[in-house]
């Protein structure tokens, strides 16, 4: 199968991937990992004429520390945030998310910028960047902005990023102390993508009790979540076997759920309320007090 022809271009820093985006306009795609974009070029889902590779560009690649948080560049593959020291010491979940992607084959192309803005409804980072909080910059030719993880995902491969803007980076707090979490997903066997993925992170208060529950989810619906009534219903709370089983069966609230050849709308939602509670206790029987 091959794509439609396209010129390849290949910028050598943000600043020129940026010029090419303003001067082919609507034509041109950004091509980091390639391994969304261009499976979707061989179906023809997609047909830019001009590609602007920013694979290689140095700046958006890596791991660094900054002003308390820690920054990974849109084009950092994702064996790189699963192997990296920092990233495995203060951000395991994160870490944890990005060796659960694919295989090894897609971990060594493709890249945190690229699944974020892809959003595909069975990626695995968006669970886990939506229970860490990360926060999204974008840049264009006109400045920078960023957006919270909350408002990143808008809908079934779509996502706040406009015209022009490329993804530059993620940042993230490093876990608080007294804080466990677990990614734990049910693959599909012959992807590895979610058919459903539940990224979960717990902080207990000193008496034990949960002061902080986040919850992404991926797989369910048309785009990523965190479902509120779960974390709300632990705030607060001693996090025994009841409490979580509670809290866990509101795991698929006020969600359409997804429903194709690999599982059903009621399957993928009672999948979603058990790996929800599974998550959760693994979470919390991984924090060291
Ligand atoms: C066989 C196979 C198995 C896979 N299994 C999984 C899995 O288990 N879990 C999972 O989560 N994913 C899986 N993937 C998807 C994989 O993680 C992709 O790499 C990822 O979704 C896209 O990243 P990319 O760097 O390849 O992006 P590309 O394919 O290069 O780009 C994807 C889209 O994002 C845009 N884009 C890319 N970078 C940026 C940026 N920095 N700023 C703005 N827009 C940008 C592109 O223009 C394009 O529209 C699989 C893919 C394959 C081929």
């Amino acid at each position: 199968m091959f794509p439609a022809s396209f010129q390849y271009h290949r910028a050598a820093s943000v600043k020129d991937a940026l010029g090419m985006l303003q001067q082919f306009g609507d034509d041109a795609k950004l091509l980091s990992g390639g391994h969304s974009l261009l499976p979707m070029m061989k179906l023809r889902l997609a047909q830019p004429t001009h590609l602007v590779d920013i694979a290689g560009v140095a700046e958006l690649s890596g791991v660094r520390e900054e002003g308390g948080k820690i920054v990974i560049g849109g084009a950092t593959i994702h064996d790189n945030v699963a192997s990296n020291q920092i990233v495995r010491n203060k951000l395991g979940l994160l870490a944890e998310v990005a060796s659960a992607i694919g295989d090894i084959q897609v971990r060594n192309r493709g890249t945190i910028g690229g699944s974020l803005a892809h959003s595909d409804p069975a990626a695995d980072y968006p669970a886990g960047v939506l229970a860490l909080e990360g926060e999204i910059k974008l840049e264009s030719s006109s400045g920078s902005r960023v957006v919270k993880a909350q408002d990143f995902f808008v809908d079934l491969l779509t996502t706040a990023i406009k015209p022009g803007e490329i993804l530059t980076g993620v940042s993230f707090t490093p876990h608080p102390a007294r804080t466990g979490f677990a990614y734990l997903k049910h693959r599909q066997p012959a992807s590895g993508f979610a058919i459903v993925g539940i990224a979960a992170m717990v902080t207990l208060d000193a008496k034990g009790n949960c002061e902080r529950v986040r919850v992404g989810v991926t797989g369910l619906g048309a785009k990523a979540f965190r479902p509120a009534a779960v974390e709300s219903a632990l705030a607060g709370k001693k996090p025994d076997t009841g409490a979580i089983g509670t809290a866990a069966a509101h795991a698929a609230d006020g969600i359409d759920p997804l429903s194709d050849i690999h599982a059903s709308a009621d399957f993928r939602s009672e999948l979603a309320r058990v790996y929800t509670r599974r998550a959760i206790q693994q979470a919390i029987a991984r924090i060291k007090t």
